[in-house]
């Protein structure tokens, strides 16, 4: 039987959707460029993405450089743990992901052993790139940031991001003001992302450098309630909890208001993310009977991390693929953020009604201090009066030193004061996709091979909102006015911004069939009868079916089938 996936990679290439980067120097692995097809495609199902972030849930896109300085990823923990278990073979000298060779052969939860296990693990293993067994090699720490200079010499590290994240948190106290000061607010972000795999070996599923799109939310800590929570409440989704796959058995439909009431989900966000995430991958053309949501074992979640699930989908080559990570973040990226450039990540959040709170004032005594500290009294008065006095004194720090004052020398006393709120760390809820892996299973599941007339037919059968070519246009004959017609017609559909691809070259079957390659929703063909009737045929791509409209009817028709107001089965009745 044929590979799918080299049946898909086969059209991919052959028709412009994804070509071997700089192939005429030997392309690198890791590496893709998008052709046109391709190209279209990808803006296609990143503005579907826009659809759901920015105009559903209404925030707004930021743009930050793919270069970051040294001090954003020392803070954000990239330079000390980004790393993956790598091994070198002893006998062809490949480098490899220890992990990944351990999991091919059945080794569950690789990802989280330590380098000294994973070592062990693959002692008796056969190396994938020469067969031979590994035998006795070190694991060590591979960090995958691309590192490089800023400026000219080397004084300035700087590394490509690792993911599109960072800059959202380092805007924190600007997207704060521009959101007016109140939680839940969230930011997103589309771009390009590096890592410097090990050994990429799966395409588009593994890159060094490929497009993430992800969306940073910043809400309340103890209230993670999403506020329109019943748009997806009654949403199922097919749920892997780790109960689950801890005895072996399959995914559960659920709700989302059940998965959060019965402890399965951690709270509303995460759910809700769950759930808007499957209706995005379903709309882009992911089949949703290959899809599913797998909750991170407690030993493969980040330390941080409160709860976390992966929109997984079935590759028939790649077997269950992670495409989306949703995860309650905690506030662990905006708490580093903060130690490290002594900003505030603080939102202040006003009471309902000011409460008086009685606290305890230090009342410095300037008869002590003055001949004590001299020039420098007043400034410890003033920092006393405003610190919390431990049991033996207190500790305030004046100029950079330390000072103890001991409680012998200062009075208490008891006063009320009116608090209007507090100032509170938010919790980041994470949805983060990889753009390159949705292309490529919504190709894969797109993909069909069909016999038509025995002739076999490849059809890519791409929602119309993701298909690069929207509509093709055709002449029956390149002559006798038709042609004319025809580019009349793809004209009107391009001025109602729908991608139309006239064609006259070759037998009208053909043309069919090279839209059908590529995904063509609908096509258009003009004959004779047009001149006589003012009537166009119109082709399903899926059902082959045709059906005759008039001419000045065409760019509605067209424009409510790729809308999805209305199907073809409706046009046809
Ligand atoms: P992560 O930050 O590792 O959770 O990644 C978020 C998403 O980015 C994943 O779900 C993938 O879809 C995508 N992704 C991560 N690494 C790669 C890679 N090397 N190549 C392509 N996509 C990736």
């Amino acid at each position: 039987m044929s590979d799918i996936y080299e049946n898909v990679m086969e059209v991919a290439r052959r028709r412009g959707f994804v070509w071997p980067s700089s192939e005429i120097y030997g392309s690198v692995a890791g590496f893709i460029d998008y052709g046109p097809l391709g190209a279209m495609m990808k803006r296609n199902v990143e503005n579907v993405w826009r659809n759901f972030y920015i105009i559903q849930e209404g925030y707004y896109e930021i743009e930050c450089p793919t270069v970051g300085a040294e001090a954003i990823f020392v803070a954000s923990g990239h330079v000390k743990e980004f790393a993956d278990k790598m091994c070198q073979c002893p006998h062809c000298g490949e480098y490899l992901r220890a992990d990944h060779i351990a999991e091919e052969h059945g080794v569950e939860g690789a990802g989280a052993l330590s380098a000294e296990m994973l070592k062990s693990r693959i002692y008796e293993l056969p190396c994938p790139a020469c067969g031979e067994t590994m035998g006795e090699t070190d694991v060590f720490n591979f960090n995958l940031m691309f590192e490089t200079t800023i400026g000219p010499g080397s004084q300035r590290r700087g590394y490509l991001r690792p993911e599109t994240a960072q800059g959202i948190f380092t805007d924190f106290a600007r997207l704060l003001r521009f959101y007016r000061d109140k939680l839940p607010f969230g930011a997103v972000q589309i771009g390009k992302s590096y890592r410097n795999e090990i050994s990429p070996r799966q395409g588009m599923i593994r890159l060094r450098e490929f497009s993430q799109a992800e969306a940073e939310i910043f809400v309340h800590p103890e209230e993670k309630k999403h506020p329109v929570f019943h748009r997806y409440a009654e949403y199922q989704v097919p749920l892997l909890t780790y109960g689950l796959q801890e005895t072996g058995k399959p995914p559960v439909q659920k709700t989302m208001r059940d998965a959060v009431d019965e402890g399965i989900v951690a709270n509303e966000y995460v759910a809700y993310y769950i759930a808007l995430t499957h209706e995005l991958l379903v709309t882009i053309g992911v089949d949703p009977e290959k899809l599913r949501f797998r909750q991170h074992m407690p030993d493969e979640r980040a330390h941080y991390a409160m709860d976390c699930w992966d929109a997984e989908v079935f590759s028939g080559r790649f077997g269950w693929v992670e495409i989306v990570g949703i995860a309650d973040r905690t506030d662990y990226d905006l708490r580093a953020h903060a130690a490290n450039s002594g900003s505030s990540f603080t939102v202040f959040i006003p009471f309902e009604e000011a409460r008086k709170v009685s606290r305890k004032r230090i009342v410095p005594d300037m008869g002590v201090l003055g001949p004590r500290y001299r020039g420098r009294a007043k400034a410890i008065a003033d920092t006393m009066a405003e610190a919390t006095p431990g049991e033996a004194g207190v500790t305030v720090e004046v100029d950079g030193e330390e000072i103890f004052i001991p409680a012998e020398q200062y009075q208490i006393r008891e006063e009320e004061v009116e608090v209007r709120g507090e100032e509170v760390m938010p919790h980041v809820i994470e949805p983060s996709y990889g753009i390159d892996r949705m292309m490529y299973v919504v190709l894969e599941h797109a993909y069909a091979e069909e016999e038509v007339e025995e002739e076999v037919r490849r059809v890519l059968r791409l929602p119309p909102a993701v298909a690069p070519v929207q509509a093709a246009v055709f002449p029956l004959m390149n002559r006798d006015g038709l042609d004319l017609i025809a580019r009349q017609i793809a004209d009107t559909l391009a001025r109602r911004q729908i991608v139309a691809q006239y064609d006259d070259s070759g037998a009208i079957g053909r043309r069919y069939r090279r839209q059908d390659e590529i995904g063509t929703p609908f096509a258009v063909t003009v004959d004779y009868d047009t001149k006589e009737d003012d009537t166009v045929t119109i082709r399903d791509r899926d059902s082959m079916e045709q059906v005759r409209i008039p001419v000045d009817q065409v760019a509605d028709v067209v424009c409510s089938l790729i809308a999805g107001t209305m199907t073809f089965r409706d046009l046809a009745a």
